[in-house]
């Protein structure tokens, strides 16, 4: 999420467990077994039943984020397990620690290697990561004047890496509040009706990927996203045309269809329509070249 302060990026960043299905038992057993190792568990609470979230603030060492020390532990990622990791400020974080949470984010687990031997956790977190728009955060804010020079943006923006936005699905713009305010925005949707409509779209996805290892569009397999993710020749176009203008990656062209694929489940389409695919592509943000 790229927005200014204030525009409301950590309280969207909190209440998607709310938004979320609940722990299944396996998951809930799975999460609530990281949080007893780590002594985390509230006197008289058996399992937990939400899904956790995780908070770390950017000056997080790379073991308190990702598990360390000379017994290993889990690190936030980890405790955020089955949840949600949310990262404030993100071009603030340590671009090693940064670095170090790719493998996870592709494979769910975290090795920590030791001389000796070596311990994997689990991490499947979905991350949530917010930053400004600038330095100072207010550049096309209608509130202050941002005085941020191409080169101080791109300085900044340069903090995240290409690879690590690679592996992030969706990049939106979170305009300030008034700013949202003055363009009239049709009524919000309730966190009640959002979760059906969450639920609706899992159901399509438990239904289509009955069988196989994969449990929701995010983490279809190449060949899965060709063979759930068909497109008709002006869908085609559409996304040849998109890739090129905006110089993805191949990465970035299956996460695409995967989003479109989850924005037709929401609207229980079967075929992956134009406008479909526009939506996904307009959550690539940060592929194209705003910042300089
Ligand atoms: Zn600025």
């Amino acid at each position: 999420m790229i927005g200014p302060p204030g525009s409301g990026k950590t309280m969207l960043a909190k209440r998607m467990p709310t938004i979320l299905p609940d722990l299944n038992p396996g998951e809930s057993i799975e999460t609530t077994r990281i949080y007893s190792t780590v002594g985390r568990l509230k006197p008289g609470q058996p399992l937990l039943a939400t899904r956790p979230f995780r908070a770390p603030h950017h000056t997080i060492s790379n073991a308190g984020l990702v598990g360390g020390g000379s017994v290993p532990g889990p690190g936030e990622i980890s405790l955020a397990h089955n949840g949600v990791l949310f990262l404030d400020e993100l071009p603030e974080f340590n671009r090693q620690t940064l670095e170090v949470l790719r493998q996870p984010l592709e494979d769910g687990t975290v090795t920590i290697s030791r001389a000796l031997s070596s311990t994997t956790f689990p991490a499947n977190f979905m991350l949530i990561a917010a930053l400004n728009p600038c330095p100072c955060g207010y550049r096309g804010d209608p509130r202050r004047n941002c005085h941020c020079t191409p080169p101080q943006i791109e300085r900044y923006m340069s903090k995240i890496s290409g690879p690590l936005i690679d592996r992030i699905d969706i990049h939106i713009e979170v305009p300030s509040v008034p700013f949202r305010d003055l363009s009239g925005g049709k009524p919000g949707t309730s966190s009640a009706e959002m979760r059906e409509q969450v639920m609706s779209a899992r159901r399509i996805q438990s239904t289509r990927f009955a069988g196989s290892r994969t449990r929701h569009n995010a983490d279809m397999t190449h060949r899965q996203t060709r063979q759930f993710c068909r497109l008709d020749d002006e869908g085609r176009n559409l996304l040849k045309a998109s890739m090129t203008e905006l110089g993805l990656s191949a990465r970035a062209h299956d996460k695409i269809l995967r989003t479109a694929r989850t924005i037709a489940d929401q609207e229980a389409s079967d075929a992956i329509e134009p406008m479909h695919l526009n939506e996904a592509v307009n959550y690539r943000m940060l592929d194209r070249d705003l910042w300089t």
